[in-house]
């Protein structure tokens, strides 16, 4: 199978969902089967081609492979790790609208994801792929035109990538009519696992009208840069598109200075420059995912040698009620 010749939406339809078809494609020892079936009863495995072929086949430890593979230790319960960590209903003025910072809003254009990551802090409300509905949009459209302050609008889910252009065009063309919206940022996993979902009909809305536009991708590991993201996104820098990149510090996925380097020297070869690394939300099922704070600042601060300022990435965690993220590094 060639995968650069499916759509994008051919290859969201082949995503892998069934834990044994995933342990045998990858050559896994069967007694993970289990404890897998257990923690996708709760969270399910979902894992897009293209991504499967980035990881080495017979390696549980494969750090692209750990953000996906559901696992007994999941069922685990620990301390401080709740269902809801960042209790995000009082800042949702209407349905679909987070206005949490304020000179900024965040629109859930839905709430499917092209991937399951397993600490995902929405892993317990794993909503199918809703769209959020046309008169939902226009309230928070006239939410954000009657707030002047206001000045970007970031498109979030699930993975509003997901959606299809004709209906980002129309949204993002009301943004745009809004006079005091500046810019407007997508927030998307989706360019890291199926680079063709940036393609000519995304640029077109994307870039044809006269927001800033900035695509902030979700990239957790060197590994999950290949060459054909590198070349799309040179595309999409052409076109003027303002690239970042958002990861989350993981226990045994990127927990140290050398993948840390490597992933900021390997995101600017994609033309991205590192913004956040977010600590990991307090979500039942994934502590064993999490570097304590004081290691985190430690990995930072020994990054800071290593590295020029502008590749090394804010620490940054999610505080409630807090009027910002919290830049602990
Ligand atoms: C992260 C986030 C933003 C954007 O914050 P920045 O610091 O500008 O990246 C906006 N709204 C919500 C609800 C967020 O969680
Ligand atoms: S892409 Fe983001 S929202 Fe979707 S499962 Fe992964 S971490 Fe969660």
């Amino acid at each position: 199978m060639n995968l650069e010749s499916l759509s994008w939406q051919q290859e969201l339809s082949r995503a892998i969902t069934d834990p044994a078809v995933l342990l045998e494609h990858l050559e896994l020892p069967a007694d993970v089967l289990p404890g897998a079936l257990q923690a996708h009863q709760q969270f399910r495995l979902k894992v897009p081609p293209s991504y499967l072929a980035k990881i080495q086949k017979g390696t549980l430890q494969d750090p692209l492979l750990q953000q996906v593979l559901p696992l007994g230790i999941e069922m685990q319960a620990a301390p401080g790790f709740s269902v809801d960590p960042l209790a995000e209903k009082h800042v949702n003025p209407i349905p679909g609208l987070l206005h949490k910072y304020r000179s900024r809003a965040l629109l859930i254009v839905t709430s499917g994801c092209g991937i399951h990551c397993r600490y995902c802090f929405r892993r317990h409300f794993p909503y199918e792929d809703n769209r959020v509905n046309q008169k939902q949009w226009s309230q928070a459209l006239t939410y954000i035109a009657a707030h002047p302050d206001i000045q970007e609008v970031i498109l979030s889910g699930g993975d509003p990538l997901l959606a299809p252009d004709h209906v980002l065009a129309e949204l993002g063309c009301n943004i745009s009519a809004i006079d005091h919206v500046q810019t407007l940022r997508i927030h998307s996993r989706l360019p890291a696992l199926i680079p063709q979902r940036l393609n000519e009909e995304f640029l077109q809305w994307f870039t044809g009208n006269r927001l800033k536009p900035v695509l902030v991708t979700h990239i957790n590991h060197p590994q999950e840069i290949d060459q054909r993201l590198i070349n799309t996104l040179q595309t999409v820098r052409q076109r003027g598109v303002t690239l970042l990149n958002q990861s989350v510090l993981l226990r045994g996925i990127n927990d140290s200075v050398a993948i840390l380097k490597a992933l900021s020297q390997r995101l600017f070869d994609a033309g991205i420059l590192p913004y956040y690394l977010h600590v990991l939300d307090k979500v039942q099922g994934a502590a064993h995912f999490e570097v304590n704070e004081a290691e985190a600042q430690s990995l930072l601060q020994a990054l800071r040698y290593q590295l020029s300022g502008y590749l090394v990435p804010r620490l940054a965690k999610e505080v409630a009620g807090h009027p910002s993220k919290v830049v602990i590094a």
